[in-house]
């Protein structure tokens, strides 16, 4: 037997993980003890990953050969990589010609590694030349990158795990890591014991297993979030509890924002938030005056048509306070899945460049062009589609070519009766996937079988900017090969049609992260004193990384912007998108359970992980059902003005009155013929981050009319 090093492939978190296997198969796994995201703890998922890597996994769950459809719905058949490649190259060619390189879009994935995300930006900009490249992680942290680049004039994370244990206040909006984030909240949850007097408070409209933590829970209403600071900082003001030092010797533009939280007074906060006005006050003291406050926030922020405003309005609070720079004190967001913060280093999204530049300069572009050896003239030289914005044009038939990579947006999109007509107009679906039965496999012209976890080499960067390595310990499953090298094959092919050099030509994974490793030199997330040996050799280290690593970022006061300060930034509270009518009365949220991952492509192969939620259900107030004469188990209709969808009901009452909650990881696969919870969730989207409204939808919940 042997073992290797590699990385969970579920969550942000990244811990380390040691696997068992003879060569050919996976026997188990277990935590890695030398890593510094888990130093030997794995949670549930974890735990049990080694039997998503089963022989009856391998044989009937995994596509392990490309596949290609005669015509749309017709059974896929088998061909060989040579021909899938050639067929592929030379569609996406012919609709180049036709319609020019911006018909083509590609949508991927942060499941992807670094190395995967360079090779398909490369693809994108510089073989096909479309600016059409973004990533699933729009659904999950966009917001939180915006609102760092805004208030802190970088996207980088401020803190690191460290400092959960060394704050003596810790403040959770809008996340749940005790299910979301397991390791995490067992060391929070170990901080607490070990420090007399700390603090926990937690922001969330559900009362969950992280709120019950909590010394103070404000469940506020869904979607005030940003009322809800504005009232904090305003009893911060009013109490002397900033710190006026701090906002002068470091920041800017305080005096605006003082202005507009002026009028919301916490009496008006509690009246906008459904909280009382005394816990206002009270958080208010102790995120102000505890020695070190840090916060910790996700997807209950992010996933907003505000998502930005309520980022910027959080760090607000760090910045009036000083709570940054220090140990234990720092805004922190959560990357959701394992590779989110390698994507965006490597600039795998529409918004972005490599090495955090941005689309929207043309010397970043000039800079990129030099880095990649090609002229500036062939890259598309602007930001392209979001991923809404791409199906959306893809529905109107703009796109014509979507090449979707290790991702499931038949399931996970929101307003999926948008997504799959838009799938169903394009002319070419190319499906890049380690699993064959999701549900965007049915619309794909082309199935691609990808390597996974466990069978794959390269590079993922955790929520704390560290970077560990995913390693191989056994050959892939069937026909299936690295994305990088699945990509980079059809790349070499488009780009002899075209008659020119290659320019994805990297034949390791390594040489790709020398490459995205240069594209990060004199950046705020420059990693060029750090090797693959190092990595190898030391361990997981996080970025930056010239002379050596560093934990904690912004410890001079100096900060990422052009000036040095941080920004305030002054922006009025929005309600959601949509409000709750008569019509549709109940404001929903999609969640995530504690054992699954999202579309549960991997995790749902695992049966035990079904024995802490085994079935999909919308959870209700008892009041609300009893109002309605609803009982537990009745099978309810949720509508919204874009579909509906029909579910068991689930009393709960931590569930806020007026709301709903259903889980985001069922699909069809689950629920017969249905859409999963984005049957009925909006497409709306935060101006600045383009990332869609996934936590509030009006919806109507009323007895099944089932025939
Ligand atoms: Fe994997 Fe996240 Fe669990 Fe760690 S906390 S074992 S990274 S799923």
């Amino acid at each position: 037997m042997s073992e290797t090093r590699s990385t969970c492939p579920y969550c942000g978190v990244g811990c380390g993980v040691v696997i068992e296997h003879d060569g050919q198969q996976i026997t188990g796994v277990r935590g890695d003890p030398e890593h510094p995201a888990n130093f030997g703890r794995l949670c549930t998922k974890g735990t049990n990953l080694h039997l998503t890597a089963s022989p009856v996994v391998l044989q009937h769950q995994r596509l392990r050969e490309p596949f290609k459809r005669a015509t749309r719905g017709a059974a896929p058949q088998a061909l060989t990589w040579d021909d899938a490649n050639r067929e592929i190259a030379d569609r996406l060619l012919a609709i180049r010609a036709t319609h020019g390189p911006e018909a083509i879009g590609l949508y991927i994935s942060g499941q992807l590694l670094t190395e995967d995300y360079h090779a398909f930006n490369k693809l994108a900009r510089a073989v096909i030349g479309t600016p059409h490249i973004d990533s699933n992680s729009r659904l999950c942290m966009s917001s939180a990158v915006v609102g760092y680049k805004q208030s802190l004039g970088a996207d980088a994370p401020p803190c690191s795990y460290e400092d959960i244990e060394q704050a003596d206040c810790v403040l959770v909006s809008g996340a749940n890591p005790a299910w979301a984030h397991p390791i995490l909240f067992r060391r929070l949850e170990a901080a607490r014991a070990q420090r007399p007097g700390h603090k926990l408070i937690v922001i969330d409209p559900r009362r969950t297993e992280t709120a019950e933590l909590a010394d103070l829970h404000l469940q506020i209403r869904p979607g005030t979030d940003v009322a809800l600071c504005h009232g904090l900082l305003h009893a911060m003001i009013r109490r002397s509890w900033t710190a006026p030092s701090f906002i002068e010797a470091h920041t800017e533009g305080f005096d605006a924002l003082k202005t507009l939280v002026h009028d919301w007074i916490p009496a008006r906060a509690a009246q906008v938030c459904g909280v009382p006005e005394s816990d206002i006050w009270r958080a208010a003291e102790w995120f102000a005056t505890s020695p070190a406050s840090l916060s910790l926030y996700c997807q209950g922020l992010n996933q907003s048509s505000s998502g930005t405003a309520k980022n910027t309005a959080l760090i607000n609070l760090h910045l009036a306070t000083g709570q940054i720079g220090r140990a234990g004190a720092g805004p922190f967001s959560l990357t959701g899945q394992p590779n989110a913060m390698g994507g965006r280093e490597s600039g795998g999204m529409a918004t972005l460049l490599p090495g955090h530049r941005d689309p929207a300069r043309a010397g970043d572009w000039a800079e990129i062009a030099r880095l990649w050896g090609v002229d500036a003239a062939d890259l598309p030289g602007h930001r392209g589609h979001t991923a809404v914005e791409m199906f959306e044009a893809a529905a109107r038939g703009e796109i014509k070519a979507l090449w979707i990579a290790c991702t499931n947006p038949a399931q996970s999109m929101p307003d999926q009766a948008l997504v799959r007509a838009a799938l169903e107009r394009c002319e070419l679906v190319i499906l890049q996937e380690a699993f064959a039965h999701t549900a965007t496999a049915r619309y794909a012209d082309y199935l691609l079988p990808a390597a996974t976890w466990g069978e794959k080499e390269g590079t993922v960067t955790n929520s704390e900017r560290r970077i560990s390595r995913v390693r191989a310990a056994v050959p892939p499953a069937g026909q299936s090969r690295a994305d990088w090298r699945i990509v980079r094959d059809i790349a070499l092919r488009i780009d002899a049609g075209l008659g020119r050099a290659p320019r994805l030509a990297a034949q390791t994974a390594e040489a790709l992260w020398l490459e995205h490793r240069e594209a990060t030199r004199g950046r705020d997330l420059d990693i060029t004193g750090l090797s693959w040996a190092t990595l190898d050799r030391d361990g997981p280290q996080q970025w930056p990384y010239v002379d050596g690593a560093t934990s904690r970022l912004y410890t001079s006061g100096r900060f990422a912007t052009d000036t040095g300060r941080a920004r305030f930034i002054a922006r009025p509270y929005q309600p959601p998108a949509e409000d709750t009518t008569a019509q549709h009365p109940f404001s929903l949220t999609t969640s995530r359970l504690r054992d699954q991952w999202h579309g549960m492509s991997r995790s749902g192969s695992v049966p035990r992980l079904f024995a802490h939620q085994g079935r999909p259900q919308v959870r209700l107030h008892p009041d609300d059902a009893a109002r309605r004469e609803l009982a537990e188990g009745a099978l309810v209709q949720v509508r919204s003005a874009r579909g509906e969808l029909v579910l068991p009901l689930q009393l709960d009452q931590n569930v806020a009155t007026a709301c709903a909650d259903i889980p985001m990881h069922w699909g069809e696969e689950f629920i017969g013929a249905q859409r999963g919870v984005n049957a009925v969730t909006q497409g709306a989207f935060c101006p600045d981050s383009k990332q869609p409204e996934l936590k509030f939808s009006a919806v109507a919940i009323e007895p099944a009319d089932l025939p």
